[in-house]
């Protein structure tokens, strides 16, 4: 029941959503437990190390230059800075840091060279490291490995038809070799997607569908409920129902058995009881810290107290692979090639889009 499988099709996952309420709990929390410990939560912290300013058009995202959000810029943070507050986050429970930066790609040059400083400086306090910044060639893949990356997210999104009604800059093939790139190297793949974009269940089931014919399948898949911001093209979207969550959440245990399906954007809004209900249904991480890069999320206190009623608790870093190595700059086996790798400008016209686009310039003059 609970083996790993490669070849599910949109009409089996469709079958598996659309399931009544009660069976499809049992069955989802049937298999959650011959895999994986229900009571504990693997806590990751997520870190803007460089917020704002981006130049995509991602149709949810108040990081996107052209929309006017209020979401204020900043320079990449500086090492120690990352340290210090990766500090803070295992004090309060968690386990790993992810650092977003606000980039279509990763460009090699002193940034990045910084930000591999930043893995490097994580990974020797003892926490999974994860990077969350674009698309990545396999040099760079491997230069992240080498400093002692732990895990690479890099989402979907959405269905690969729905994507192209909420992003025009970027495609979803760049986003597949990108988790590519990251399998040529020992770090763990995180990739999951948004619901409440507006598309339909066909569309959550082909997002699915993508990640779970992945071979092998990302070892951590978040599932965001949009967070609609104001000024973004998004920002009329209704907020996700609970049940829709736990049917994703749930159909997620299901088709990916090992993956720890993580709570992500939109907790918020959730009640305890909505979210208790998720970890029944699978859900075994989430996002700790009162921000989502700009987006707002439960206090850590909140999350313990929460935990403290449900019995659960959090994952110990490490558990599920070895802590990778890290290998000084000094003694690196991959130089920076400089290189300038031509990723997909689709390009499309999406009205919404454009519509937001226009007023973030009317509002920004
Ligand atoms: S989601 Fe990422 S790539 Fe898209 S606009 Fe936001 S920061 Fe830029």
């Amino acid at each position: 029941m609970s083996e790993v499988r490669h070849n599910w099709t949109k009409e089996e996952i469709l079958e598996i959503y659309n399931r009544p309420m009660m069976e499809l709990l049992y069955d989802a929390a049937t298999i959650h437990r011959k895999q994986h410990d229900p009571n504990v939560v693997q806590v990751s912290t997520l870190l803007s190390i460089k917020t704002g300013g981006c130049s995509e058009d991602c149709g949810y995202c108040p990081q996107a230059a052209r929309y006017h959000t209020g979401v204020e810029g900043n320079d990449l943070m500086s090492v120690n800075q990352v340290k210090a507050q990766a500090l803070r986050a295992k004090e309060g429970g968690s386990s790993r840091v992810c650092m977003g930066a606000a980039w279509r790609n990763v460009k090699d040059g002193p940034e990045f060279d910084q930000v591999l400083e930043m893995v490097r400086g994580i990974n020797k306090l003892d926490m999974e490291v994860c990077c969350t910044l674009g698309m990545i060639t396999e040099n760079q893949a491997k230069r992240l490995a080498e400093a002692g990356l732990y895990a690479y997210n890099h989402n979907l999104d959405s269905s690969e038809e729905y994507y192209k009604e909420v992003i025009s800059t970027r495609g979803y093939q760049d986003r597949l070799d990108t988790i590519g790139n990251v399998r040529k190297t020992n770090v763990t793949v995180c990739s999951g997607g948004i619901i409440g974009m507006g598309e339909n269940i066909e569309d959550r089931a082909g997002m699915l569908v993508a990640l779970s014919t992945l071979d092998p399948q990302p070892e951590s898949t978040p599932i965001n409920a949009l967070v609609a911001v104001e000024g973004t093209p998004l920002e009329d979207e209704k907020p996700v129902e609970i049940w829709d969550m736990i049917r994703m959440v749930a159909t997620t245990r299901i088709v990916m058995p090992e993956t720890q399906v993580r709570l992500s954007a939109g907790r918020t809004q959730m009640s305890r009881e909505g979210q208790a209900m998720c970890f029944f249904a699978g859900a075994n991480s989430i996002f700790a810290g009162d921000k989502l890069l700009t987006t707002p999320n439960p206090d850590v206190n909140e999350d313990m107290k929460m935990f403290e009623l449900l019995g659960m608790k959090p994952q110990k870093p490490f558990t599920k692979k070895v802590q990778p190595q890290t290998v000084e700059a000094t003694d690196s086996e991959f130089e920076s090639l400089g290189e300038k790798p031509k990723w997909t400008r689709p390009d499309h016209k999406i009205d919404r889009n454009e519509v937001a686009k226009q007023k973030g310039k009317e509002l920004k003059v």
